[in-house]
């Protein structure tokens, strides 16, 4: 089947169906039925409504990649982008398959970090700063207490399973944007007295998390890809790979006084992948389901922007009409590759899956399986 979508539309706002959206609706309906229990459909929050009414679970990276563990079903069909099914992928039994449902879906931010330019900054960091690499430590994820200083990987789930199994095998952590104070403060403690932490893909989630547990601006430096770091990694706590959300970069300390001058009394609240003034000028920052968590306990009659996706800002908007709410940034598209699931190729998979074929199937390969279940099980085993 080809489906041709627009980019950036607005049917994200619209509630009603026409009867063909509607006639998809209802045979993806039939087809869920049909397939029982041997089906979980996991739908991200920055999913359009139409795809999240068939969700048995909505939640962010972290809430989706704990269902996925302890799902039983045959087939996980993953509403998200591709790094996701991934990890829910490493994290499911062999038996188990996950699908997504458009294989362009990928994520602009999980690109900008490669494992040959991670594995060439590690090697140089280590050169430039005389840390030690993890990767001899007998039991990697240990507290070493051994007086030694290392160098200790981190990576934002968003990222691609090779440089999850990177960062296993050098003993360190996977995180998400709701656990990211916990998985640093996890890291610190292995990375010795005058350790350190290289953190990719997203130098926003790192700099704005490292600067809420009170590490000082100069010692994160950032590092560029094939350039190197922006200046001298001597006394760095966190070294912040260059990457980006495209959606995320987007908010600025503009909009927030805008919104203030329109609203006095309004509250701005932005997920941390956003600029650090961004983030400093706002009331809160957290993750998307921080901000959920935010906007539900306000008392009616607040107003208040939000600073992440439009999908899920718009659902927000309809579930608390007795609340003004508004994205911060009022010309902003959907995260482009988010907006890659549609129905159509939703109900596509399930056919193929009701006719015996297991389509669009994400296989992390067993090369890269151990290191990374052993980073994503690190994150899943610290209580939040
Ligand atoms: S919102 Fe940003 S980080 Fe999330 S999938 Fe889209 S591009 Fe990637």
């Amino acid at each position: 089947m080809t489906i041709t979508l627009p980019m950036c539309s607005i049917d994200f706002m619209d509630t009603s169906m026409s009867p063909e959206e509607q006639a998809i609706a209802d045979r993806i309906t039939e087809l869920r039925q049909e397939l029982g229990s041997r089906l979980m459909i996991l739908g991200h929050h920055y999913q359009r409504d139409s795809i999240v009414m068939h969700a048995d679970f909505i939640g962010d990276s972290f809430m989706l990649s704990q269902k996925a563990a302890d799902s039983d079903a045959e087939f996980i069909v993953f509403c998200g982008v591709h790094f996701m099914a991934e990890s829910a992928d490493i994290l499911t039994d062999d038996d188990q398959s996950v699908i997504l449902p458009n294989l362009r879906a990928g994520c602009s931010m999980a690109d900008m970090a490669n494992l040959p330019d991670v594995e060439s900054a590690w090697s140089e960091i280590l050169a430039e700063t005389g840390l030690n690499d993890p990767i001899n430590r007998q039991s990697p994820g240990d507290i070493p207490n051994d007086g030694k200083s290392y160098l200790i990987p981190v990576t934002y789930m968003n990222s691609s399973a090779d440089l999850k199994d990177f960062v296993g095998r050098h003993g360190g952590i996977v995180c998400t944007s709701s656990n990211a104070t916990g998985i640093l403060s996890w890291a610190f403690d292995r990375a010795g007295a005058d350790g350190a932490v290289l953190f990719f893909p997203d130098q926003h989630l790192g700099r704005n998390t490292g600067l809420s547990m009170g590490i000082s601006e100069d010692k994160m430096p950032t590092w560029v890809p094939k350039i190197g770091s922006d200046r001298a990694l001597t006394g760095a706590k966190i070294i912040l790979w260059h990457g980006f959300c495209s959606v995320h970069k987007r908010f600025t300390v503009e909009q927030v006084k805008l919104f203030r001058e329109k609203y006095p009394d309004g509250l701005v609240v932005v997920h941390p992948e956003c600029p650090k003034e961004t983030v400093e000028v706002s009331d809160a920052n957290g993750s998307t389901q921080f901000i959920k968590n935010y906007v539900e306990n306000l008392p009616s009659g607040s107003k208040v922007a939000i600073g992440t996706e439009i999908n899920m800002v718009a659902r927000l908007a309809d579930s608390h009409p007795d609340k003004h709410i508004e994205c911060l940034d009022d010309k902003i598209c959907p995260c482009s590759t988010m907006y890659m699931i549609h129905p159509a190729y939703l109900m596509d998979v399930l056919e193929k899956l009701v006719d015996g074929e297991i389509p669009n199937q994400i296989i992390v390969s067993k090369e890269v399986q151990e290191g990374s279940l052993l980073a994503l099980e690190r994150m899943l085993s610290i209580k939040q």
